[in-house]
């Protein structure tokens, strides 16, 4: 299902419904203008499948959300799932995943989805990404994130529900834009923190530890080559 223009086309508008009552026919006519006006809309109604949480592969977080699950202390529980990755060596990504099995194998689902009782766990401080899904939007206009999700095209949508589907699909958006501005320079810094922590411990270390970390660096420099 394509995700849609957000009002008919004047012609449609004039086409399909009636500019007043006599021009009303049957109920079953009305449902088919009905129909007709509203082919192309975005409906969605979750139905609590939780495919959408079973099958990630991923999920997305923005800076935003990380900055809410700091304030409101969510923060310490999803830590452990958080991972930055490097994608195509320039676009860094943070996400949830599933910690890797023993054999290195990554597990599909989010971490944070509880099977048994089918609900999420940080549903209170819920990820953009999820609080806007199936919709998207690309800066110019809105898609499906996912078209096999089975409440595309449910319930109804009244125009309240839709604006703030909408509203939803680009808080997400501009979430990540913002991410992707900050996260390079956050990756510096991070990693400048780092090494003066280590030069620091380094300093702290007996003369006698030192030279034990030269023979370990040696040895793991020499496996490398070997
Ligand atoms: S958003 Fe879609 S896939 Fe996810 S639980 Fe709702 S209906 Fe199922
Ligand atoms: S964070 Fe919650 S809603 Fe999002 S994928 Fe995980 S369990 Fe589902």
């Amino acid at each position: 299902m394509k995700l849609i223009k957000e009002t008919p086309s004047e012609n449609e508008t004039e086409k399909d419904e009636p500019k007043d009552e006599s021009e009303a026919k049957t109920d079953e006519e009305m449902e088919t203008k009905k129909t007709k006006k509203d082919r192309g809309k975005y409906v969605f109604e979750c139905q609590k499948c939780g495919k959408c949480c079973e099958k990630k592969e991923a999920v997305i977080i923005s800076m935003a959300d990380l900055s809410r699950w700091n304030e409101d202390m969510t923060l310490p529980s999803v830590y452990q799932f958080l991972e930055i990755e490097i994608k195509n060596n320039d676009h860094v990504q943070i996400s949830l995943k599933k910690p890797e099995t023993e054999e290195g194998k990554a597990e599909e689902g989010c971490p944070l989805y509880d099977e048994q009782n089918k609900i999420c766990n940080i549903y209170f401080s819920i990820p953009l990404y999820c609080k806007s899904f199936p919709l998207g939007y690309d800066g110019d206009k809105y898609f499906l994130k996912d078209k096999s999700c089975p409440g595309i095209g449910c319930g109804k949508m009244s125009e309240e529900t839709l604006k703030k589907a909408r509203c939803d699909a680009k808080e997400d958006f501009e979430a990540r834009i913002s991410t992707a501005m900050l996260l390079p320079v956050i990756n510096g810094l991070a990693l400048k923190f780092l090494m003066e922590q280590s030069k620091k411990q380094i300093e702290r270390l007996s003369e006698d530890q030192k030279e034990k970390l030269k023979e370990i660096m040696g040895e793991e420099g020499n496996n490398r080559t070997t």
